[in-house]
């Protein structure tokens, strides 16, 4: 039974700090424009990593960009040969052909790709009986399609290379609970079968070395949090009141939990949905 001399020796000169660096490796967030995504992004950079962040618009947020020149003055870190970099790559999460070509795009450039933050979603909300089936179909398609075909596309590059790489899928609280009063059916079912989808992942890419897991952040302040709280005064504090924490969380407390996942610190963990929550899955 191995003791904590072999665990030293297997894991060679490496200190537990040092395991959650990212020296050259290469890592894609989408939604990486702001929110969540960002905070994600930042992270990685400041790990090391070389991040490209794809969402919607033709050109970055003035926020995206303060975010760069900060990463662009990082000094490098540790054993790493090319400094973090950070950019930005216009996409459609939708687009299945489109994101394989742009993974395609980014291993030509860097030679590689070890993490992918499958993250960017959207919200919409309408009473259940009165759902339009266009607008369920759109969320399903960018929370639930859209997620996979960014696994997919890093998925088979890291295949192809032989890469142990990290897939972290962004679910939600909303995949394993409900709040009565909020309308979010396609998003409730949009997220429930994301975490179905890291395990299924997983399983899969298990024998390849590629780990897939989850991450199921419980609210947390972005525009997304914005675009409901506005629509009904005092909704933040009943809402926090649901909360063991009784509060909100902020983008940067997703940054840990980002880091543990895509590093080399959690190396033996796959299939797994980690809540980022205070505790609210918990109530
Ligand atoms: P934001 O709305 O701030 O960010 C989402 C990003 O995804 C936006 O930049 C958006 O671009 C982008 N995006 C939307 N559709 C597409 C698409 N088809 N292709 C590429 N990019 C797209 O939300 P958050 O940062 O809050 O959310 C990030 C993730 O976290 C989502 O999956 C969300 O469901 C999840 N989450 C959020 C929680 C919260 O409380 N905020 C709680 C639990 C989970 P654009 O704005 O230009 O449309």
């Amino acid at each position: 039974r191995p003791g904590v001399a072999s665990a030293l020796a297997g894991s060679g000169s490496r200190t537990a700090l040092s395991l959650f660096s990212l020296p050259d490796r290469v890592a894609l967030v989408t939604g990486g424009n702001r929110g969540i995504g960002l905070e994600m992004a930042l992270a990685l950079a400041e790990a090391g990593a070389i991040v490209y962040c794809l969402d919607l618009p033709t050109a970055p947020d003035e926020e995206w960009l303060k975010v760069k020149a900060f990463v662009d003055e990082l000094p490098a870190i540790e054993h790493q040969k090319k400094k973090a970099k950070f950019e930005y790559i216009s996409g459609d999460v939708t687009d299945q052909k489109a994101m394989w070509g742009i993974v395609e795009k980014i291993v030509e450039k860097e030679g590689r790709i070890d993490v992918c933050m499958a993250n960017a979603g959207i919200l919409h909300g309408a009473e259940c009986l009165e759902y339009d089936g266009a607008d369920f179909r759109n969320v399903l398609d960018v929370n639930v399609s859209g997620v996979l075909f960014t696994a997919q596309a890093a998925g088979r590059q890291m295949e192809r290379l032989g890469i142990q790489g990290s897939i972290i899928l962004t679910a939600s609280m909303s995949g394993t609970i409900v709040n009565p009063g909020q309308h979010w059916i396609a998003y409730n079912t949009s997220k429930s079968a994301v975490v179905q989808m890291a395990r299924s992942l997983a399983c899969e890419l298990a024998p390849k070395g590629i780990r897939v897991n989850s991450i199921s952040p419980g609210y947390i302040f972005t525009n997304m949090t914005r675009s409901f709280l506005d629509t009904q005064p005092g909704l933040e504090e009943k809402l926090s009141a649901q909360n063991p924490m009784g509060r909100f969380g902020r983008p940067d407390e997703l940054r840990g939990v980002t880091l543990w996942l895509a590093s080399d610190a959690s190396t033996f963990c796959t299939g797994a949905d980690i809540k980022v929550d205070g505790g609210q899955c918990a109530w």
